[in-house]
This record gives C-alpha cells, sequence and structure tokens, in this order.
C-alpha cells in the first residue's frame, strides 16, 4: 500500500496537472502477479503422447524463459505413468526444472478433497510427492507448495482445518487462487479443433480465451479493492495445454495491458492479504477472493459471465466441464 501511494506522489510530482498524462500503465496500480500452470505434465495427459507433451511443454516453458516470467507447476504424478512413455513424461517434468521454474504437488491423481474426503486425499498428496521430490533434490531445490485440486479446500471447517495442518507439517505452503479465467475449459476445445486443423475455430477460442481473461482481470481486480481494500498480489492459475504453450504471450501481454508486472509465488505470498480471515467451506471450489468475501459476509456479485458456446461444445465432445478428464484405466 504504501509503496504504491508513495510511487503514485512521485509520479504525480513529475507531471504536473495542466500536461496530459500520456503513459497510460503508469495510471494503474502498481500490479503484481505470480502465475502458476497446474495438471503437468499436461492437462490432456491421457489423449496426448509423451512426445508431444515434451514438445508442448519446451514451447510454453521458452516464452516463459524468454519473458523471464517466474512460474510454480503443480503436477499430478498419476499422468507420467503411462507404458513405454515414462521417461518422456518425466523428462517433460525435468525441463520445467532445467529451465529454471519450479515445481509443486497437486497430489497424485488430481483427487478433491470434497469428494474423496481427508484420509484418501492426504494417502494420495503423499504419493504423489516422489518424482517431483527427487527431481527437485537433483536441482538442490525442497518440495514446498501445494495446490488444491479443483480449489476444493474442505466442505467443513474442520476437515479444511485438518488438512491444512496436514500439509503444514509436511512443509507445504498452499498455492491460492486469486486470477482464474478457466484457461482449461477452452484448452480442451482447443486440442480438438487442433488435432483436426481447423485454424478458424482455433482463433475463434483464442479470441474469447482473451476476452474472458481480460473481464477477469478487470472483475477480480474491482473486487480485490471491495473485499481486501486494495488489489493485492495477484495468484494467476493456468494449465499446461497447447493453448497456453500456443498463446500464452498473448496473456502475458494482456496482464502488461492491465499494468501487471510479474513475481514470484513466494512474494506474492508475502502479500498480508493472505493472512486475512479465511473461513470459506462449500461444496464447489473457488478463487481466495471468493474465500475473503464470503468470509466477511459479502456475497460476490458481478463475475464475467463464462461463454456458454464453450460448455455446450465441451459437453458435445465429451470433454470434461471439471478442470480434467477422469484417469483413464489404461494408467
Ligand atoms: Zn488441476
Amino acid at each position: 500500500m504504501k509503496s504504491r501511494s508513495l510511487s503514485l506522489v512521485l509520479f504525480l510530482s513529475l507531471f504536473p496537472a495542466s500536461l496530459p498524462l500520456i503513459a497510460q500503465p503508469a495510471t494503474h496500480p502498481d500490479r503484481q502477479v505470480a502465475v502458476t500452470i497446474d495438471d503437468l505434465p499436461s492437462g490432456m495427459a491421457d489423449k496426448l503422447p509423451g512426445s508431444q507433451i515434451v514438445a508442448m511443454t519446451a514451447k510454453l516453458l521458452g516464452t516463459l524463459r524468454d519473458q523471464r516470467v517466474p512460474v510454480v507447476g503443480f503436477v499430478n504424478e498419476k499422468k507420467l505413468y503411462k507404458p513405454g512413455e515414462v521417461d518422456d513424461r518425466i523428462k517433460a517434468l525435468s525441463m520445467w526444472l532445467d529451465y529454471g521454474f519450479e515445481l509443486g504437488n497437486h497430489t497424485f491423481s488430481h483427487m478433491s478433497l470434497n469428494q474423496a474426503g481427508l484420509k484418501a486425499w492426504e494417502d494420495d498428496t503423499i504419493q504423489g510427492e516422489s518424482v517431483i521430490r527427487m527431481l527437485l533434490a537433483q536441482h538442490h531445490m525442497k518440495l514446498r507448495y501445494f495446490r488444491h485440486p479443483y480449489l476444493d479446500t474442505g466442505r467443513d471447517l474442520l476437515t479444511r482445518r485438518q488438512a491444512e495442518a496436514f500439509l503444514a507439517e509436511r512443509g507445504y505452503r498452499i498455492a491460492p487462487v486469486t486470477l482464474d479465467g478457466w484457461d482449461w475449459a477452452f484448452a480442451g476445445l482447443y486440442e480438438d479443433a487442433k488435432q483436426r486443423n481447423d485454424t478458424d475455430l482455433q482463433q475463434k477460442i483464442v479470441k474469447d480465451y482473451l476476452a474472458y481473461h481480460d473481464a477477469v482481470f478487470t472483475y477480480s481486480e474491482q473486487e480485490s479493492v471491495k473485499v481486501v481494500g486494495y488489489e493485492p498480489r495477484q495468484v494467476l492459475l493456468l494449465h499446461a495445454s497447447n493453448l497456453e504453450a500456443d498463446h500464452i504471450g498473448e496473456l502475458l501481454d494482456l496482464l502488461r495491458k492491465h499494468g501487471y508486472r510479474f513475481i514470484t509465488l513466494k512474494d506474492a505470498l508475502e502479500d498480508s492479504a493472505y493472512s486475512l480471515p479465511d473461513t470459506y467451506v462449500g461444496e464447489e471450489g473457488t478463487g481466495w477472493l471468493d474465500h475473503w468475501a464470503i468470509s466477511q459476509g459479502k456475497i460476490p456479485q458481478g463475475a464475467p459471465v463464462f461463454p456458454q458456446w464453450v460448455l455446450d461444445r465441451s459437453k458435445e465432445l465429451h470433454l470434461s466441464t471439471g478442470e480434467v478428464p477422469a484417469p483413464s484405466e489404461s494408467y
């Protein structure tokens, strides 16, 4: 807060009121965002061969490295165990560390705490640690972040607190989310269009993916002020997919247009917003701005409407409308 007010004062003092303010981004608050990418090695791991997962990963990480965007990627290790492809799939994970990024745990099988219950979810969390712990150790790093699948943090407060204590005991910090444009829902359609070489549809998907994220960023910025009193350092949720590999550069440009600069998850979590009272419980997982609002007795209103055609088309294609496809029996 303080540094932002100071920089505004400094900015205004440099430009007397009679001069027009030209630099649009400088009129924004000092916006900061940490990028996180879930469902590694790929949200579509059951559909893509290992070689394509490696190619997708190289493209995605190349852009992020070139643009110096720090990222934590969250892994479901179950997706590694496809017969004949284990080496490729582990290689895709290693690349994250080789490129200078960090890995966190997203449970072994993308298990919902709300659906599975505490004990099964704890076991799945432990099972999800083995390969990433080894890879991190090879890079002299420690496993320190956990992201809840479906953002399901518990359907009652006792379970939620027990799960938090379990994670803390194992050395985890929970990775919250404050910006979420449901990229996974666009990514499923994009993958299908890409495989059919339907470039018109790919363009339409990308256009709506960017437009919806733009609306979500604006809504979340306004919601932040209403709920937190200022715009905290945000945490963006994305998913490992060909949509992101091909188009994350445009999304990063959109964030810059909003005035964001990119920071590490560690830096983001130092914002005191992440210590706000949070008693949210519910069947449906949701972002932390909603957690804080509901904990304050406020009902979040005015969220942008997700494009219905994306959901309708996903149903037609029998794609999951809940984040990632159910694990296939062959794994
Ligand atoms: Zn996920």
